[in-house]
């Protein structure tokens, strides 16, 4: 058994905190992103799992065993981070054989599973080459399949895919995924990039401000945020929250009246694509300044009752801007926001 807890793991650079009390259990063979923006302590709880950086306080612990004194040698893990180390005087080859010379994996074995993950990784081509000869983003891959090689049992990755340009990483994202599914590794993954989370984990830890928000599956996530921040931060375009006036269990937007819980402060969480046009301006007032074709939608940016907003529409919706239109939305699609505290009402 492959997996991994993290239990109150505190982390302090001098007085500044960049780790409160996190706490995650990954389960075996599941892979989980870590998700937040910039500064938010996702490379700093993966190093802490790796045992590249010790925790202040808090114990990690993998099948089963302590390992928060262990030296990152000793954990049993596979790891690649976002600087992507190659070794410049080894071939493509022996970087990616590596691990497996390690192991004392006989040759012919190192072969086949090099060549394996090279073929996965599309760098077959250059395994005669030295590093300096290749692009920043070859290099990557060369870092990535040198992790996989081993098959390890825990794979820690690090923005793995950030140097690829769109294509390329969409197309390893897939691989990437049938392939540590197929192997049943145990995976943590730092991203900042919220689509490369939603398609490749089983569950999302969302981080802000050295704390796991929430985690969960990608839709639980998508469809019920725990906070304005999750809400806010998944999904493109971002929630909509509008600060809606509740009397009575009635909010009235314009004509519009919606059902709402009780409580002060309240802000009405919206996505975009669950509110639909209604039909002849009936609805939620919304007022169309920005109507941009997006190929597959249009994406509409305007105002509700004066806050920013933005819908998204059928590409054929017959939309202008400077219009107002009615906007329709199912009560249970809505996400209701305690404006004070910033979580959603449950
Ligand atoms: P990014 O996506 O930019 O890499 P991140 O979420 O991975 O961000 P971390 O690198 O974990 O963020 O950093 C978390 C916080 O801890 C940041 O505010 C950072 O400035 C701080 N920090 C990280 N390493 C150190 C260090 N060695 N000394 C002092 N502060 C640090």
């Amino acid at each position: 058994m492959a997996d991994i807890v993290i239990d109150r793991v505190v982390k302090e650079f001098g007085s500044f905190r960049a780790l409160q009390e996190v706490s995650l259990t990954v389960n075996d063979g599941e892979f989980v992103a870590l998700l937040g923006p910039s500064g938010c302590g996702k490379t700093t709880l993966l190093r802490i799992i790796a045992g590249l950086e010790t925790q202040s306080a808090g114990r990690v612990v993998i099948g089963g065993q302590d390992v928060s004194t262990l030296a990152p040698r000793k954990r049993g893990l596979a790891m690649v981070f976002q600087n992507y180390a190659v070794f410049p005087h080894m071939t493509v080859f022996e970087n990616v054989a590596f691990g497996l010379r390690m192991q004392k994996t006989p040759q012919a074995e190192v072969k086949r599973k090099v060549e394996r993950a090279a073929a996965l990784l599309h760098i077959e081509s250059y395994l005669d080459r030295y590093p300096a000869k290749l692009s920043g983003g070859q290099r990557q891959r060369v870092a990535v399949a040198r992790a996989l090689a081993v098959e390890p049992a825990v794979l820690l990755m690090d923005e793995p895919l950030s140097n690829l340009d769109a294509l390329l990483r969409l197309e390893m994202r897939t691989e990437l995924k049938a392939v540590l599914r197929e192997a049943g590794t145990t995976t943590i993954y730092v991203t900042h990039d919220q689509t490369e989370a939603m398609g490749l984990a089983d569950r999302i830890a969302v981080m802000y401000g050295g704390k796991i928000e929430q985690i969960g599956a990608p839709l639980e996530i998508y469809a019920t945020p725990a906070t304005r921040f999750v809400g806010g931060f998944i999904g493109s375009p971002p929630m909509n929250f509008i600060k809606v006036q509740c009397s009575h269990g009635i909010a009235r937007i314009g004509d519009a009246t919606l059902p709402c819980p009780t409580g002060q402060n309240l802000e009405l969480g919206l996505r975009g694509e669950d509110a639909s046009l209604g039909p002849n301006g009936s609805g939620i007032p919304f007022d169309v300044r920005v109507v941009e074709p997006m190929g597959s939608h249009l994406l509409l940016t305007g105002a509700i009752d004066g806050q920013l907003a933005r819908i998204v529409a059928p590409p054929t919706a017959k939309v202008n801007a400077g219009e107002r239109v009615g906007l329709t939305v199912d009560p249970a699609r809505m996400t209701w926001i305690d404006g004070t505290t910033g979580r959603a009402l449950a």
